[in-house]
């Protein structure tokens, strides 16, 4: 049996077995992870609202639920959803100015699939402003801290969902994923990071940045706990119209099948110049452990993967002009109120909600969309989107997925890019391009470098998640990376 105070040290899998068993009531665990957020959240603003009675009550229901017999496999279990992600009756912020009133009138899917299946929702977590950044500098509610260093960034946009889940404030969180936004925080953090997808979990209701990219997912410290809330989320929503209509299949119990025989593939240019010398190593190491359970390593080529980030940088922001110009004033969030005339109320309303990142992605997106530049970067970015998807279709021609690193290096210190937006960008060169591509990954704790976690990166084809988990979760049967826990925090 756990003693309640060392519940925060257990992973889903096993407080979903703890809950089954009686060893502590989903009361009992709500309350502690709600203190452990309240001792420990003041030094890593990892959250931006706390919903402590909801909580307690969501709890209470959880154990009636067990009680009489109608429990599930998430039945009680504690999450934190970040803040993009609509939740009735609860404040969405989306890290922005722009919506800090905002309050939803209905609950995201993957909020409502959650609930429904029984998970108590903590509160909502810190993020980049509309999710745009990498390193949750850009958020309107300040930075996070890194919990591995206070004065390191835990990654973004899914910064607090990261460091809620690396400091054991919460078991799991969810996340979104345009360009890296899971896989990025998860490797600087030593968590676990999976993007579905795209079109795999419904969108409905989560916040759009760019809605050709934008997908949910989860961060969590094992595979299997992956596993088990992704099962949960994925599935047909008729209220996306990119939400696929394609059988879920039981993730959970896919997941731990030999890796003999598994066909990995290593892109040569992932180990070119720009990858730190001894992330690299840990990352060579991981793949060989894979090796040494039976994978087949080969080299695969991605040859356009270094014009990923600047195709990443026309189209997201044009998707993103779009999408941001519902918040007029008008119809949601920030208003201002002795506005001379309409057009007077649309500029400073924009002009006040909106930080500076988010601003530089409107006007670029307005730029290459404008009449004139449509054809030379819009319509040349999205030509050069479907060169790098094919490189990923000839790739997994002959391998069951790619491993690679999932960042650069390991987490860097809070105000080291804010002024170089390019080399903040570049962060993300190894992720984004399962994006554009609209491909699943995960990125697994691989190592420590200098004493910081780093992260093995898996990407596999359409519909491929199952594959990856099952990976990570062989990996991590072997390996212990991902039960290492920052000293402060264990
Ligand atoms: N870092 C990338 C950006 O700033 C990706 C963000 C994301 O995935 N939401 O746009």
């Amino acid at each position: 049996m756990a003693h309640p105070n060392e519940m925060h040290a257990l992973t889903l899998t096993e407080l979903a077995q703890c809950l089954t068993a009686g060893d502590f009531s989903a009361r009992e665990l709500t309350e502690s992870m709600l203190e452990r957020i309240a001792n420990l959240d003041g030094e890593l603003n990892a959250m931006l609202t706390v919903t402590s009675d909801d909580a307690l009550a969501a709890a209470d229901r959880a154990d009636r639920h067990r009680a009489e017999g109608k429990a599930g496999s998430l039945t009680g279990l504690p999450i934190v959803h970040k803040d993009i992600f609509c939740t009735r009756g609860v404040r969405t912020s989306c890290g922005s100015r722009m919506l800090e009133n905002f309050v939803s009138p209905y609950d995201a899917t993957v909020v409502e699939r959650l609930a429904n299946a029984g998970v108590v929702m903590l509160g909502k977590s810190n993020m980049d402003e509309f999710a745009m950044g990498s390193s949750n500098e850009t958020s309107y509610f300040g930075p996070v801290n890194n919990p591995w260093d206070h004065t390191l960034s835990p990654g973004g946009s899914s910064g607090g969902s990261a460091a809620a889940v690396a400091a054991r404030m919460a078991p799991a969180a969810t996340g979104t994923d345009t360009g890296g936004s899971i896989r990025q925080p998860a490797a600087l953090t030593g968590t676990v990071g999976l993007k579905p997808t795209y079109g795999r979990v419904s969108r409905y209701g989560m916040i759009a940045f760019a809605s050709s990219l934008d997908q949910a997912g989860v961060i969590t410290r094992s595979a299997a706990d992956a596993a088990l809330l992704l099962q949960a989320m994925a599935g047909f929503d008729e209220r996306d119209s990119t939400s696929v209509d394609q059988p879920v299949p039981d993730y959970v119990a896919a997941i731990d099948k030999p890796l003999k025989g598994l066909r990995v593939g290593v892109v040569r240019q992932h180990f070119d110049a720009g990858l730190d010398e001894k992330t690299g190593a840990r990352v060579k190491d991981a793949i060989a452990a894979l090796e040494a359970q039976g994978a087949v390593t080969r080299e695969v080529d991605l040859p356009n993967l270094e014009l990923s980030v600047p195709t990443y940088y026309v189209v997201a922001p044009a998707e993103c002009s779009s999408n941001l110009s519902r918040f007029d004033g008008v119809r949601f969030g920030h208003r201002v109120n002795d506005a001379k005339d309409l057009f007077d109320l649309y500029c400073r309303s924009r002009g006040e909600g909106f930080g500076a990142e988010v601003k530089r992605r409107i006007m670029t997106g307005t730029y290459v969309l404008s009449a004139g530049y449509y054809d030379a970067y819009y319509l040349k970015a999205q030509k050069v989107r479907q060169l790098i998807a094919d490189d990923f279709r000839k790739a997994f021609a002959d391998v069951d997925l790619i491993a690679g690193p999932t960042t650069p290096t390991p987490a860097f210190k809070l105000g080291d890019k804010t002024d170089d937006p390019i080399t903040m960008y570049l962060n993300d060169i190894y992720t984004i391009g399962a994006n554009l591509a609209g491909l699943p990954g995960i990125s697994v704790p691989c190592g420590l470098v200098d004493g910081l976690p780093v992260g093995l990166h898996l990407v596999g084809p359409h519909f491929g998640e199952g594959q990856l988990l099952n990976c990570a979760h062989r990996y991590q049967a072997e390996t212990d990376w991902h039960t290492l826990c920052p000293e402060a925090y264990r």
